[in-house]
């Protein structure tokens, strides 16, 4: 220990090892003792310790005589060997000083930044145990599924000796196996199998189906790499939201529509040449009638060329919303629309059919516009005595799929309408390889992979003729970051951390601690070599390993891209040498190549990932030769993937070198500094082919990296503060899901509910202040057949009399007999399940499209603060969010009522197979290329929400054409000490629930 006090003094993290120094020094005599023990003295330790917890001893005071606890054990296995990942593995490891160290810092939720090859595994099982000797579970986070499943057989030994469970996530295993592997004292896995696992979770429709307990204490291995490359991307859960018949319904409408859309368009045209008369000549007493062709033609073709023309002439704007006025004053705007085949009110984004519309189609189509009225029907059949109740139920189901059947049929016309009427090829979209793709209206790029949404891209494609796409939704989404906020107690470990403290910290609370190598490092990093060209850089490269390779010593080159490894190897087989590439795809296969980068006259390219968490030993006679040599074909966009990639070489004090080869055409140097390097280098004097490593240079490069590391930690920062709002919602929705997954009973809730959505009826339509004669009962009966199938019949010579109490008295005695009689008549059991299925199904619903227009949001407000609007756009998108938020719960709560009202006896199986969303695809764009992204040469992505969004504005107004209107009943129901859902970190009821 004084041996490594003074081989750390003077370092600028002293203080913290001075800090953590004592505690690691009172391991050694329990540790002594300990040694004295039989195999049953060691294990009944766990047992002790659990009991020790149990009468409330603190977890910190077990720290020593635990860490000795385990460090023994692995003393005991010295000589010992099994099976890792299919290989017979000796153990040879017993912790060494700074390991103690280093687990301190992962007990006490830090980042514990080891070199590479510093034996972070086995300083995981310090804190590990500790930890899960609580029984709340720990999970160990690696890389990759293969690591994981190493390093739980490879460490796992050492826990089960002590007595503790052992599981570990791979993909392909079955909720069943998962949820037995998260029972487990310690889970290993990968972040995106915990993060995939918690968003299933949150979709189960049944409560056996969930798969995690808790988020009780995580350790990340390779933290750097998860919470900071791998969290530029949230992850995505989608699904194909609709069957393939719905293709075939915008293949069949077709011909029908673009019939329609001909004639209008030459209706439109002849009244477009009449207008156009008329404004040449210029007489008042014309004046009504132009008005009239105006507004008939923007009902009927608002984007039409002509019209647009012609509005923008003097007067004729004004002209047409005079006239407009006054026919909606008249509430004669019908008989505008009657002229047409069709229209669209673009205020409330409608496209409807008219009679002489509905005449053109084919008779056996002419009848989908009958759309059944659901309610009276039910209630009809509902209040027919004569029915049997199998022929009740018949007739109910019949009446469901013809509604189910003509209103998909009613809305494919009505996308398809838009499609022909308002989507113009080469101006809103544009056709290549067979496929419509969206151009940004703003800045007329093409947006790959974007669709529109709720049927218009199928409507688009039907109308070119092209292939109809199955449309998927995002079903759940969450940020790598907001998932491992969750976890009570966060740590990590990797041999990079430093450089992005701040955003440890910042993000995650997490602090940095480096804890000295346990022998010192004596790697040779040479200055880096800068070249003009990229092909000047290549050609030096290959040199480099002819030459290495003719002394015999191991090269390893680290790559940003995949191309960039394919170009060099290429470059290598000319010169005869032999070597093997690697990106990351094949992990054990890789592991395995990596692991003999360190034999003599070994040459391996790989990209950054490839064989991470993999130790590099060196083989005989490689250690003279001057051990492992590093190759950097590019600086990365932060210095701390470069410093993780010289890192692989001089592993516990083993002989090492790395230099970096560099050319001004690099994407970093042309980015940020190209300029600037230019014109030291001829300064330099460095002329055409020669190179040049010069301090100043690696300066002015450092510079530049620092630059891009804060413009990416910008980046995230904003994507996290967008998700942050999203996040507030998130929990608040999975929390009430979760509350009627997991009760035995929600009756209550829904009984709750029953009774305040009815009385926000009864608020909106009879205001306590007005008097009867001026409530509006007409709209209040509708609501409740709607809601309630209720009808409410009043004579008219009963309202003067009627107070609110009595009207409240009859709808609410009305209302709850009538579910009585329905639990009455289907039973308990399955009005429970009645229940549940209506609150999941209902949430999951509207959640699924309040993701999508949160999404259109977002990249609306970019757009937005683009065209110059006000507010700072978080603030708007704050805003605005938490407004559709406190919609969606509102109409959630209405939906769930009339749910339970409506839904006849179809449970429980097929209403579980209505929810089963198909081909459900987990998605989380790899970091596989640390660099600039896929392409290699792309810029870094612009700041701002546009980033990745979808402009996509009449997405928007296509839905809400369909949406449901909305009852407002005053608050949602947030609990008064739950934080604020609009994301102001206050609690509710000081924020949004104040108001009252
Ligand atoms: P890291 O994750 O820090 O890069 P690993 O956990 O992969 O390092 O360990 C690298 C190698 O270091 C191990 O395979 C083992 O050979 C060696 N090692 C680590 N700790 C010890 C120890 N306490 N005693 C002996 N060898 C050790
Ligand atoms: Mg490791």
């Amino acid at each position: 220990m004084k041996n490594l006090l003074t081989k750390i003094f003077g370092t600028k993290h002293d203080r913290e090892v001075k800090r953590l120094m004592p505690l690691a020094l009172e391991v050694k005599p329990h540790s002594a003792a300990l040694e004295k023990l039989s195999e049953e003295e060691l294990k009944a330790k766990t047992d002790e310790f659990r009991k020790r917890l149990a009468e409330d001893e603190p977890l910190d005071d077990l720290l020593p005589e635990a860490f000795a606890v385990v460090k023994e054990t692995c003393r005991r296995h010295v000589g010992q060997s099994w099976n890792v990942a299919g290989i017979q593995t000796e153990w040879n490891m017993v912790h060494f000083d700074c390991q103690l160290l280093g687990g301190i810092v992962l007990h006490e939720g830090k980042i514990s930044e080891m070199a590479t090859g510093e034996g972070k595994t086995l300083v995981a099982t310090l804190s590990t145990y500790l930890n899960a000797l609580t029984g709340k579970g720990v999970h160990v986070v690696t890389v990759n599924d293969y690591l994981a499943l190493r390093d739980s057989e490879w460490m796992g030994q050492i826990y089960k000796y002590l007595g503790l469970t052992v599981g570990v996530i791979q993909n392909q295993m079955t909720n069943a196996e998962r949820r037995e592997m998260y029972m487990c004292d310690v889970t290993f896995g990968t972040a995106n199998e915990f993060g995939f696992d918690y968003l299933r979770d949150n979709m189960a429709q049944r409560a056996e189906d969930r798969v995690q307990r808790n988020y009780h204490y995580a350790i990340i291995d390779e933290v750097d790499s998860i919470l900071i490359d791998e969290a530029r991307t949230p992850l995505i859960i989608s699904g194909v939201v609709e069957d393939s018949k719905v293709h075939d319904r915008y293949r069949e409408m077709r011909p029908t529509v673009s019939e329609l859309a001909r004639r209008q368009m030459s209706l439109i045209n002849e009244m477009m040449t009449k207008a156009e008369q008329l404004a040449e000549s210029q007489q008042a007493d014309n004046e009504f009638e132009l008005g009239t062709l105006l507004l008939a033609v923007s009902r009927g073709a608002p984007k039409n060329k002509r019209l647009l023309k012609l509005l923008k002439e003097t007067g004729m704007q004004k002209l047409k919303t005079e006239v407009e006025s006054a026919y909606m004053r008249d509430k004669k705007l019908h008989e505008i629309d009657d002229r047409l085949y069709y229209y669209m009110d673009e205020r409330e984004h409608a496209i409807a059919l008219t009679d002489l519309g509905n005449a053109q189609l084919p008779k056996s189509e002419q009848v989908l516009f009958e759309i059944p009225d659901l309610s009276t029907l039910l209630s009809e059949i509902d209040g027919d005595t004569t029915l049997s109740d199998q022929e009740r139920q018949k007739k109910t189901e019949g009446v469901y799929s013809l509604h189910a059947e003509r209103s998909e049929k009613v809305h494919a016309i009505s996308q398809l309408l838009r499609a022909f009427t308002l989507y113009e090829k080469d101006v809103e979209y544009v056709l290549e390889d067979g496929k419509v793709m969206i151009v940004d209206e703003f800045t007329g790029r093409i947006l790959p992979g974007r669709r529109y949404s709720d049927g218009l891209h199928q409507a688009i494609e039907a109308k070119e003729g092209v292939r109809i796409e199955a449309e998927s939704q995002t079903l759940a989404t969450i940020t790598l970051q907001n998932y491992f906020r969750m976890y009570e107690k966060l740590a990590g470990m990797t041999g990079t951390a430093e450089t992005e403290a701040g955003e440890f910290w910042d993000i995650y609370k997490l602090d940095v601690v480096v804890i000295p190598t346990n022998v010192p490092v004596i790697r040779d990093d040479f200055d880096d070599e800068i070249y003009r060209t990229r092909r000047e850089k290549y050609n030096a490269i290959i040199e480099e390993l002819v030459k290495k390779n003719k002394e015999g010593q191991p090269v390893l080159v680290g790559t940003v891209s995949v191309d960039v490894s394919e170009t060099l190897s290429r470059m290598l087989k000319r010169t005869g040498i032999n070597h093997n590439v690697l990106n990351a795809k094949q992990h054990q296969h890789e592991a395995a190549i990596v692991a003999s980068a360190g034999q003599p006259g070994a040459v391996t390219i790989a990209t950054n990932m490839a064989g991470r968490g993999t130790d590099i030993k060196l083989g005989p006679g490689v250690v003279e030769k001057g051990g492992l040599h590093i190759v950097g074909t590019e600086r990365h966009e932060a210095r701390r993937i470069d410093r993780q990639l010289r890192g692989r070489a001089g592993r516990q004090g083993d002989p090492g070198s790395s230099k970096f080869f560099l050319s001004i055409e690099d994407d970093l140097m042309r980015l940020f500094g190209g300029e600037r390097l230019g014109s030291i280098l001829d300064r330099l004097g460095v002329k055409e082919g020669e190179v040049i490593a010069h301090p100043m240079v690696t300066k002015a490069i450092e510079r530049a990296q620092k630059k891009v590391e804060l413009q990416n930690f910008a980046i995230r920062k904003h994507t996290l503060e967008y998700d942050d709002v999203m996040n507030v919602q998130r929990k608040w929705i999975y929390e009430r899901r979760l509350a009627a997954l997991d009760r035995p009973s929600i009756k209550d809730e829904v009984t709750e509910l029953i009774n305040s959505v009815l009385d926000g009826l009864i608020d909106q339509h009879c205001p306590e202040k007005e008097y009867p004669e001026n409530w509006n009962l007409t709209l209040l009966s509708e609501e409740l057949r709607t809601v309630y199938l209720f009808d409410l019949r009043l004579k008219v010579e009963e309202v003067p009399a009627l107070t609110r109490e009595s009207l409240r008295e009859k709808i609410h005695g009305a209302v709850s007999s009538f579910y009585n009689q329905k639990e009455a008549a289907y039973g308990a059991d399955i009005m429970r399940q009645l229940e549940r299925y209506a609150v999941l199904s209902t949430i999951d619903r509207h959640w699924r499209d309040h993701l999508s227009e949160i999404e259109e949001l977002r990249t609306g407000i970019g757009l937005r603060a683009y065209h110059g609007q006000i507010g700072k756009p978080i603030d708007i998108y704050k805003r605005e969010a938490f407004e559709m938020f406190e919609k969606m719960l509102q109409t959630i709560d209405r939906e769930i009522v009339n749910l339970v009202y409506k839904l006849q006896l179809k449970v429980p199986e097929q209403m579980r197979a209505q929810q089963r969303t198909p081909a459900m695809v987990a998605s989380h764009q790899e970091a596989t290329n640390l660099g600039y992204g896929a392409a290699g040469g792309a810029p870094p992505p612009p700041a701002g929400p546009t980033g990745e969004g979808e402009p996509n504005p009449m997405a928007a107004a296509s839905q809400a054409g369909t949406r449901a209107a909305t009852v407002r009943h005053a608050v949602p129901k947030v609990p008064p000490n739950a934080p604020c859902p609009c994301g102001s970190g206050k609690k509710y009821k000081k924020c949004h629930g104040a108001r009252g």
